[in-house]
């Protein structure tokens, strides 16, 4: 088999590969919706990949893993590599997860980061009611994730949060040491939702980038009697091009509170650190950043023999996203908790997409399917109407 052609289009907001094969079968990939930007990124490797026989997933991966970096730059190679798999499954009659070793469950449980309702305001009330909202979800899940202090709008909303410069939107350009006022209200806001979700409901928090190392310990030795279930990207993350593991290292030795890091994250290399100097507790690279979901297994393994858990990112991955992340989940290590769970925006996503289970998530679960390759498939004519301008041999 021969890879013939590597096609990209953008269905909403979310760049969608194709992989072309001369034997009749595809292979397709989703990236993150906030880079619709990517096309012509990913139509970049083309020239690398053709003629080679995509089940030879890691040989063809060695000609273009170098050529890709952290998020949003290693989204086209990591798309590349779970469309090569679905070609690898397709070819073989098997699902993907047989490829990465077969699976450790029968179905994944999944955390929400994606399903959200909007906000009537800021104050600690406002975080219960939402919360309260987000706990009756029928995902029924048994994790809740919600953005606090820098990866939220508190900086913008609460008076004088920190002493910095609050900015609104844009990529959490927000830094800087909080005000005793800004913390007890994140602290405060924090105990509201825990109120709501008592020891029901697990709560996450995404807190970054942008904290101080002494605020990054004052809030997680504050909230250690809450029990949540970690701190996320307290000091890097998002589009953060960097590790800083020793100073993480130094926020994680001095709390009980997990900490969690790694979504911006592309390749193994870089998250040694990370893993063996025990630097975090949890880490949570997105297989459609850190190269793929062979790539995102290797990392869990390695996590795993240094007593690190692993949450998969995923909330703008998209419903053939969703489909890899079931895929790999499935396969990976008993240090795997979680992954965030993508929707698919706008509603039509659901339309053009089969295989998908109905409903997807039952009690925070996913059964994991047995269909070859990924197990989804484009509805060809139903996505067809929302192909782009240009992009009408996108299915051809
Ligand atoms: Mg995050």
């Amino acid at each position: 088999m021969k890879i013939t052609d590597l096609k990209c289009t953008v269905f909403g907001q979310n760049p969608v590969v194709r992989i072309v094969t001369d034997e009749g079968i595809s292979g397709y990939a989703e990236v993150e919706a906030s880079k619709h930007y990517l096309k012509p990124h990913i139509l970049f490797y083309k020239p690398f990949i053709l003629g080679e026989d995509p089940t030879n997933v890691e040989r063809v991966m060695l000609k273009i893993r170098r050529l890709g970096s952290f998020k949003p730059w290693g989204s086209a190679v990591s798309a590349i590599e779970m469309a090569l798999w679905d070609i690898a499954g397709k070819a073989a009659g098997l699902p993907v997860y047989k490829l990465l070793g077969g699976k450790v469950r029968d179905r994944v449980r999944v955390y929400n980061g994606a399903v959200r309702f909007e906000m009537s305001g800021y104050a600690p009330q406002d975080y219960a009611e939402n919360m309260a909202r987000m706990k009756a979800a029928r995902e029924g899940f048994s994790i809740i994730k919600q953005g606090i202090g820098f990866h939220s709008s508190m900086p913008a909303q609460f008076p004088n949060f920190s002493y910095g410069e609050a900015r609104e939107g844009g990529f959490h350009a927000n830094r800087g040491l909080l005000t005793e006022r800004g913390l007890k209200y994140v602290i405060a806001c924090v105990e509201a939702m825990k109120e709501v979700l008592g020891d029901e409901v697990g709560l996450a928090l995404d807190c970054g980038p942008g904290w101080t190392v002494p605020d990054a310990i004052r809030l997680a030795k504050a909230l250690e009697p809450l029990n949540v279930m970690w701190l996320e990207d307290l000091l890097t993350g998002d589009y953060v091009p960097y590790v800083s593991a020793g100073v993480y290292r130094e926020v994680t030795r001095s709390t009980s509170t997990p900490i969690h890091t790694g979504e911006q994250i592309y390749l193994r290399q870089n998250f040694m650190e990370l893993i063996e100097q025990q630097a975090v507790n949890i880490i949570g690279p997105d297989p459609c950043d850190v190269g793929g979901i062979a790539e995102l297994k290797w990392i869990a393994e390695y996590a795993d023999l240094h007593g690190i858990l692993v949450a998969p990112h995923g909330t703008g991955d998209g419903l053939i996203g969703l489909a890899a992340l079931v895929q790999m989940s499935a396969a990976l290590p008993q240090n795997y908790i979680a992954f965030e769970y993508p929707v698919g925006r706008p509603a039509w996503w659901y339309d053009i997409v089969r295989g998908l289970p109905d409903p997807i998530v039952v009690d925070s679960f996913i059964e994991v399917w047995d269909r070859p390759g990924m197990g989804v498939e484009f509805d060809e004519r139903a996505a067809s109407k929302y192909l782009p301008e240009g992009d009408g041999d996108f299915f051809d």
